[in-house]
């Protein structure tokens, strides 16, 4: 090979080669998927890396790692990533926009797309990979809770294998019976226990939630996360859409899945057979472990977490999750038991209201507020196509925008 050969190379497939485009790969799920594919160049290599705003994190990652491509949503971070990119001399084509997402997520050299998106704006780039059969890495739990119908029927459709990286999903998926596809009910399998650390405010006070601030919200005690998970382990409302995501995944009602707090976060989740037999998954707190599991499913790969010491464990603590200082687990049940659009309108209100308390324009326990109330004020359609989704979303957004922006002392008059 000579020099000058070096770009046709590159856009040609290596056999045994597992090409990976990763969708936000600036965030915390994107960095550990970084880190555990470091440790194997050998055997998968970057198609395509992408980010919402952060050119300089991007930037870092594209020199280190030399995708193909690199995406960034907002275009004039993209043009600004790109003269950094020449400037440097690399070979690097970047993209912009959703248009650059989708067109990562359907390359033909990525086999393998790990959704590493926050919030619903993931949900179209993802689809897209479903659509053209890949390999999806789901760490993007919104778009499954907003419309897990069309994922699971798209994924079945098109072939595209749906494997969950949220560490609790992945813990279910791995004791489920051998040739279990996610999206299909489990034979044999009675129930399924979701664990929940309970977050920063396990033991706290309902009064002192109500002085929360975003710094403290995001402190988790075991796991080290991007803003808005932060926040929904704070206010247990991850554990509410990872209920409506267990759904879609296993095929299981929400009567079919018990939520226990486990404050060590040793045991990531448990499937009950019918036989009584229980099987776990355990390991440190580190999600490396799951993005391995997927990235090699079904081999094993090194993925850089220690062993877990067992004797400095040594204990395991199991309680029952409290509604009344954590009212979005409630919401969530409701929205998981009305279906439909419901669980759109949830996260959507959730979003929204999670952004307002990082911009301390609400308080912590506004957040159930303002979800409760838009999603009383929506009726939910029994319409789960995309389109009835989509618009439940941004109606959703608009009624809990308009709730908080109502709420908010006005410029002048000061708070009364
Ligand atoms: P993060 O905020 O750290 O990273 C989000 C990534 O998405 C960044 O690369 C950002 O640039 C990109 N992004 C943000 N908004 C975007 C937009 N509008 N369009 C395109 N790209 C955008 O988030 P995270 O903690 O890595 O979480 C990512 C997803 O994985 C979330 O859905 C979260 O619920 C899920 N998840 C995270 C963890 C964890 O340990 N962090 C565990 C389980 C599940
Ligand atoms: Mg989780």
């Amino acid at each position: 090979m000579t020099i000058t050969d070096k770009n046709s190379s590159r856009e040609r497939p290596d056999r045994g080669i597992r090409g990976v485009t990763i969708l936000g790969s600036t965030g915390s799920i994107g960095i550990n998927t970084l880190d555990v594919l470091a440790r194997h160049s050998g055997k998968y290599r970057i198609v395509a890396l992408t980010a919402n705003t952060q050119v300089d994190r991007l930037f870092e990652q594209c020199r280190r790692f030399l995708p193909l491509k690199a995406v960034m949503l907002d275009p004039r971070a993209a043009a600004q990533l790109k003269e950094k990119v020449q400037q440097a001399g690399l070979d690097i084509d970047v993209l912009s926009g959703v248009d650059g997402l989708n067109a990562v997520a359907t390359h033909t050299q990525a086999h393998i797309v790990v959704a590493a998106i926050v919030g619903a704006a993931g949900l179209l780039p993802t689809l897209t990979a479903v659509r053209a059969g890949k390999r999806v890495l789901l760490a993007n739990k919104e778009p499954l809770v907003m419309s897990g119908h069309v994922f699971i029927e798209e994924a079945q459709r098109c072939g595209a294998e749906l494997l969950p990286v949220d560490s609790e999903h992945n813990a279910i998926f791995q004791c489920m019976p051998d040739g279990f596809r996610a999206g299909n009910p489990a034979a044999a399998v009675r129930r399924i226990f979701l664990t929940c650390s309970g977050g920063p405010f396990r033991a706290a006070t309902p009064e002192s939630l109500a002085a929360v601030t975003p710094e403290q919200a995001c402190a988790h005690p075991n796991w080290v996360m991007g803003r808005k998970i932060s926040v929904d382990s704070a206010t247990l409302m991850n554990k509410g859409l990872e209920l409506i995501e267990a759904g879609w995944l296993f095929g299981v009602t929400p009567d079919q899945v018990e939520i226990v707090i486990h404050p060590q976060s040793v045991i990531h989740s448990l499937v009950e057979y019918v036989d009584g037999s229980v099987l776990a998954q355990l390991g440190n707190p580190d999600m490396r472990t799951p993005i391995a599991h997927a990235l090699a499913w079904p081999d094993r790969i090194e993925s850089g977490v220690k062993s877990l010491n067992l004797l400095e464990v040594a204990r395991l603590d199991f309680s029952p999750p409290d509604m009344e200082r954590f009212p979005c687990l409630r919401l969530a049940y409701e929205a998981a038991r009305g279906g439909g659009t419901m669980p759109a309108i949830l996260n959507a209100a959730n979003e929204v209201a999670v952004q307002a308390f990082l911009d301390r324009r609400i308080g912590f326990t506004d957040i159930p507020r303002v979800i409760e109330h838009t999603l009383s004020s929506l009726p939910a359609s029994r319409d789960v196509q995309l389109d009835a989704v989509l618009s439940s979303d941004l109606r959703a957004r608009d009624v809990a925008s308009s709730f908080i922006a109502a709420r908010e002392p006005r410029v002048g008059q000061g708070v009364s």
